[in-house]
């Protein structure tokens, strides 16, 4: 499946794209995850970034699109893939539709996950990720702790409270979604792609994409 998953962070984009990759073998394609990665890392990406990161702004599209356009062209997303997390500007979703036409791909559907501000903002301050560049496996205080506490189930390595995820970065990183990436739903529903699902069970999410796309 090709798929563009849009909705507030904590909304659960990441949790329903690994749902949705154990069904066809579609990878998961998360810009947030790339960045850290890079951030990590100690790249040249990575140092231009944080700074933006750490704020709770967006990172510069540039920066993105380049990106974008060579891990879609990876061998591994011939299968299918799952964008979580970009396009979050009009001018980026503008550059994935050229670059999308270039390369012959058509998307099945951008789904906006539409879940409470008030749930968001719980998981947010709740959630915790693995420190391991290569996991970013995310767990939640509440309802999804690791079996040891603060170390990762899957790779041993320290959970963590992301950067970004202190009450100020949070409300920032919100208000700029509002501005900048909530108006892809109007983009989407124009190009006749819009899947509007508004539940915060994954699962639920999950049985309405299949629905949607048929699989
Ligand atoms: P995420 O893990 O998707 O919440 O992303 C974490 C941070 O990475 C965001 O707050 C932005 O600073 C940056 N970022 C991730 N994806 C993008 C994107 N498509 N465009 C601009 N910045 C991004």
């Amino acid at each position: 499946m090709r798929l563009i998953l849009l909705g507030a962070p904590g909304a659960g984009k990441g949790t329903v794209a690994k749902q949705l990759t154990a069904l066809d073998g579609s990878v998961q394609i998360s810009t947030g995850d790339i960045l850290r990665g890079a951030v990590q890392a100690g790249t040249e990406l990575g140092r231009k970034a944080q700074e933006y990161m750490k704020r709770g702004d967006l990172v510069p599209d540039e920066l993105i699109l380049g990106i974008m356009e060579k891990r879609l062209q990876e061998p591994d997303c011939a299968k299918g893939f799952l964008l979580d997390g970009f396009p979050r500007t009009i001018p980026q979703a503008e550059a994935l539709k050229g670059l999308l036409a270039k390369l012959g791909i058509r998307l099945d559907a951008a789904v906006n996950l539409d879940v409470p501000r008030d749930v968001i903002l719980d998981r947010l301050t709740t959630r915790r990720t693995c420190s391991n560049p290569k996991c970013q496996e995310i767990y939640n205080v509440k309802s999804k702790p690791p079996k040891k506490d603060g170390v990762c189930d899957k790779c041993g390595s320290p959970v963590v409270q992301r950067e970004d995820e202190t009450e100020e970065a949070i409300n920032k990183r919100l208000d700029t979604y509002n501005e900048k990436t909530a108006p892809l739903t109007g983009f989407y529903e124009r190009e006749g792609l819009l899947l509007n699902v508004s539940s915060t069970s994954s699962d639920e999410v999950v049985a309405a994409i299949r629905k949607h796309i048929g699989i």
